[in-house]
C-alpha cells in the first residue's frame, strides 16, 4: 500500500524551474508549544518578516509563476501579526498571486478578525486541530484550549457560509499515537460544519521526531518537500528544505538574491533526489522521514464525496505545520 501510494506521488515530481509552493515565515514567534513541532526547541533568532521582503518575493512570484502556492507561515504563528498578514495578503492580491494560504493554530482568531480574513484575498485557511477530545488535542497542542479553537473555527465557518465568502476552510488532523482513534468522530463533526478535513502523517522535522510511520527505506522516493517547495524565513534566509529548520544548510538570503537564483542553487539536491541517489544526500536526509509524508487524505463536506476508505491523494503537501 505505502509503496504504491508513494510511487504515485513520485510520479508527479520532476525538474521544476521554479518552486510550486512557497512558505513565507511571516512570524517566527508562536503562542503555542506543540509537542510534535520544532518550534519549542528552535534556537535561531525569532522575529517578524519586514513587509518589504514579502513585497520583493511577491513581485518575483507574480512575474514568474503567479499560480505558485504561497503559504503563510512556516515555524511560527501568523495571527500573532494580524495586520501584517492582512497587508501581505492584500499586496499579494494586488500583484496577481493566485494561491495564498494561511496556516494557523486558530487560538488567536478573535471575532473582530473574521470579516477581514474572509475578504482578505486568501484562498484557503488551514487550522491545525490535532484531536477531537480535549485531552488528546491539548496533549499535542500544548498551551492551546481545545474549546477556544473549536469555537473560533466554527464561528468562521458559519460566517463564511452566511456571507458567501469563497474562502476555503480546512481543519488538519495529524495522526499520532493518542489521537488516531478519534479520526472518525472528528471527520463527522467537521464535515457536518462544512469544513474540509485533511488527515496527514506526522513530520519528523528533519529527523528530530520519531514518527513510527512503519515505511521502509527500501520504499524511498524523492522528497516531495525538497523537489516542490521553497521556504523563506522571516529574516530572508532560505533553508535547504523544511527539515533544515535552523538553516544550517541554507542556500542564501532572499534580501540579497532572487528566488530564482536561490532555487537554482538548491537544484543539486533536487537532482540527487530525482535521480534517487539517496546515499549522497546530506546526513539529515538519511534520518529524516519527511519524504514519507507527501500525501494527505482530504475529505470534502458533500456527502457523495466522502470516501468510505481513506483515499491518499497525490502530492497534497500544504504547509509543514
Ligand atoms: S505546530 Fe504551529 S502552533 Fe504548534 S508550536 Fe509549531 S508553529 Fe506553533
Ligand atoms: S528528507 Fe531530506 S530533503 Fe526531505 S525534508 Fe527531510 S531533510 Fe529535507
Amino acid at each position: 500500500m505505502a509503496s504504491t501510494e508513494l510511487e504515485s506521488i513520485a510520479a508527479t515530481l520532476g525538474k521544476f524551474a521554479f518552486p510550486r509552493k512557497f512558505a513565507v515565515e511571516l512570524c517566527a514567534e508562536c503562542n503555542l508549544a506543540c509537542s510534535m513541532c520544532h518550534h519549542p526547541s528552535m534556537k535561531r533568532p525569532k522575529g517578524t518578516m519586514p513587509f518589504a521582503l514579502w513585497q520583493k518575493c511577491a513581485d518575483e512570484i507574480a512575474a514568474i509563476s503567479p499560480r505558485t502556492e504561497c503559504w503563510f507561515s512556516f515555524c511560527g504563528e501568523p495571527l500573532l501579526e494580524p495586520e501584517l498578514l492582512l497587508k501581505c495578503l492584500d499586496y499579494g492580491r494586488s500583484v496577481g498571486l493566485k494561491s495564498m494560504n494561511i496556516n494557523t493554530n486558530g487560538m488567536l482568531l478573535a471575532p473582530g478578525l473574521d470579516e477581514a480574513i474572509l475578504h482578505s484575498g486568501a484562498h484557503l485557511i488551514v487550522f491545525g486541530v490535532d484531536g477531537f477530545s480535549k485531552a488528546s488535542f491539548e496533549k499535542y497542542r500544548v498551551k492551546a484550549d481545545r474549546d477556544v479553537v473549536y469555537g473560533n473555527v466554527e464561528r468562521l465557518l458559519a460566517r463564511r457560509d452566511e456571507t458567501g465568502s469563497k474562502l476555503a476552510i480546512q481543519v488538519q488532523f495529524i495522526t499520532m499515537d493518542d489521537n488516531a482513534h478519534e479520526v472518525g468522530e472528528y471527520k463527522a463533526y467537521w464535515l457536518a460544519r462544512n469544513a474540509v478535513v485533511k488527515v496527514r502523517r506526522q513530520l519528523s522535522w528533519g529527523g528530530q521526531f520519531e514518527t513510527g510511520l512503519g515505511i521502509s527505506n527500501d520504499e524511498r522516493i524523492p522528497c516531495p518537500w525538497a523537489v516542490t517547495m521553497m521556504h523563506v524565513f522571516w529574516d530572508g534566509r532560505v533553508p535547504r528544505c523544511p527539515g533544515d529548520t535552523e538553516c544550517e544548510e541554507g542556500a542564501g538570503n532572499a534580501w540579497h538574491d532572487s528566488l530564482s537564483n536561490l532555487w537554482a542553487q538548491l537544484g543539486r539536491y533536487r537532482d540527487l533526489h530525482l535521480e534517487r541517489k539517496f546515499a549522497e544526500l546530506p546526513a539529515r536526509c538519511l534520518k529524516c522521514t519527511d519524504w514519507m509524508t507527501g500525501a494527505a487524505e482530504r475529505v470534502r463536506p458533500q456527502a457523495e464525496a466522502v470516501p468510505v476508505e481513506p483515499t491518499w491523494q497525490r502530492l497534497n503537501l500544504g504547509a509543514a505545520r
